[in-house]
């Protein structure tokens, strides 16, 4: 047998999940001049880019721009793009690796954490992400319905997408009316009645985990008010000697922006967004749907490692509020036929390498959030698949043959077919996405996204044959 990798016997590998983790993974891979690589990205849906399109704000066009990079790498002649391919439904584990070499999970964490706390599941009560979705019109969640006619809205946590929610509900009209939002959630948010965001977080102004920038922008919005006591804004002793110890230049930038909106004060906005820090939700309460939410008042204390913690007092509020989104994190979602670690909802793996009981599968890898868990930018994914794909290539040599009737690149087309799985190319998403840009501008905005499947896969029917850039 060749060797793989060679001319005679490329390296044939399956990334699953078209969101940045898994692009970065391809970009590394398709720069290894001394192979030769036929590289396969699948995705559920018919659009790729994962979160970039379905998780980034729509006020962050710049965010977005980063698809001009994955277009490059969907551009090289070895890349294939399989659009609306579920593996699990469409394809078996099992059928990728009889047809090839490795497989790369880059699915991302595709629910949410919850707060484990009575009222949770109150109508009005939601996962933070279950929003976004909506607003960025994924197809899970287009039909989702949230009650726009409450006037206060609680946001539990303090990360960025904690940041967008409260951001996209502040906005006025016209600032979303320049954005990719969904057109049903502009009519949506165009007559919600909220005036008042809360922001909750456990712990105090140096542990948000929203960054400068973020924050920044949320005292730019043009009919919001950001409102923080000059109390919360006062560091307790413990934080103050932290930050002054550390070099942490993002919460000490976040501290005094905090503290420049605390004395900037109210200046009569249409909505306030009110920053409560060292406050964790202990019930929601309500009938039949969510009235109010009950908080905790904490403390902070020092950890074991170091770390300043929340930890609750007897002292209890309540804020009257008909909607809650907790944005307290995403987390993974398990695999059928693949090792899962349940508590951090992650797939096991060493470096890449995914362990079942401890010991590597022969051809698995892992990149991303399924593999570090939901954090960093998405520029945290570029060294993540970078390592994951080092270690592919150092395996390189073990790597699990192709049996003979698998050996051409088309028996995964044969078998698709014979499934009647209705794939999309990466040409036929360029159609699309030609088609969401047209119909934006037509009506003065950047994009009008298509957010139901059916509803995609007609137009892209419609469009078959015409030419896009990488036909
Ligand atoms: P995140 O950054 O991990 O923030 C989660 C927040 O939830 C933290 O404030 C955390 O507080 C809080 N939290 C966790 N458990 C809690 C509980 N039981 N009760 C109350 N609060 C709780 O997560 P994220 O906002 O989901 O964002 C995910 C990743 O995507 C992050 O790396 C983020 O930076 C990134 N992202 C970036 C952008 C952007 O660049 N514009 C936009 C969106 C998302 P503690 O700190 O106390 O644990």
């Amino acid at each position: 047998m060749p060797s793989i990798g060679t001319i005679a016997q490329p390296l044939r590998v399956a990334i699953i999940g078209s969101g940045p983790s898994g692009f970065y993974a391809a970009e590394h891979l398709l720069k290894q001049m001394q192979l030769v690589i036929e590289l396969d990205m699948y995705d559920r849906l018919p659009t790729p880019y994962g979160l970039v399109r379905g998780g980034v704000a729509p006020d962050h066009p710049k965010i977005k721009s980063v698809t001009k990079v994955y277009e490059k790498i969907a551009a090289h002649p070895n890349f294939r793009f399989f659009g609306n391919v579920e593996i699990g439904r469409d394809l078996t584990h099992a059928d990728l690796t009889a047809h090839y070499h490795a497989v790369i999970y880059a699915v991302g964490a595709q629910s949410d954490r919850r707060m484990g706390i009575p009222g949770e599941d109150l109508a009005g009560s939601h996962a933070a992400t279950e929003f976004v979705g909506w607003y960025n019109a994924h197809p899970d969640y287009r039909d989702l319905h949230f009650d726009l006619s409450q006037e206060s809205v609680a946001v539990i946590g303090n990360g960025n997408v904690a940041m967008d929610v409260a951001r996209i509900l502040a906005s006025t009209p016209e600032e979303l009316h320049q954005t990719d939002i969904a057109d049903y959630a502009l009519e949506a948010l165009r007559n919600s009645r909220v005036k008042h965001i809360y922001m909750l977080g456990r712990r105090g102004p140096a542990q948000a985990a929203y960054t400068n920038p973020e924050l920044k922008e949320l005292g730019e919005l043009a009919d919001a008010d950001v409102v923080v006591s000059l109390e919360d804004a006062t560091l307790d002793p413990l934080s103050e000697a932290w930050l002054a110890d550390s070099g942490d230049n993002m919460a000490r930038k976040n501290v005094a922006l905090l503290q420049s909106y605390a004395q900037r004060g109210v200046r009569g906005k249409a909505r306030q967004i009110h920053m409560h820090f060292l406050v964790s939700p202990v019930e929601l309460l309500g009938t039949r749907r969510v009235e109010a939410i009950k908080l905790v008042r904490n403390v902070l204390q020092p950890a074991s490692d170091g770390s300043l913690r929340p930890k609750a007092t007897e002292e209890t509020y309540t804020i009257p509020v008909g909607l809650v989104f907790r944005s307290i994190g995403y987390k993974g979602v398990a695999l059928p036929d693949l090792p899962f670690d349940e508590k951090n909802g992650v797939i096991p793996n060493d470096q890449g390498r995914v362990l079942a009981e401890g010991h590597p599968l022969r051809g698995v890898y892992c990149t991303g959030w399924i593999k570090r868990g939901p954090t960093g930018i998405i520029g945290t994914n570029k060294p993540d698949s970078v390592e994951t794909v080092n270690k592919l290539i150092e395996d390189l040599p073990n790597l699990p043959e192709l049996s003979s009737e698998n050996a051409a690149r088309e028996t995964i087309l044969a078998l698709m077919a014979s499934r009647r799985v209705a794939y999309i190319t990466f040409s036929d998403w360029q159609r699309l996405d030609q088609a969401e840009i047209a119909n934006g501008q037509a009506v003065g905005r950047p994009r009008l996204k298509f957010s139901r499947i059916s509803e995609m896969l007609a137009v892209i029917e419609a469009h078959k044959g015409e030419q896009v850039s990488a036909d």
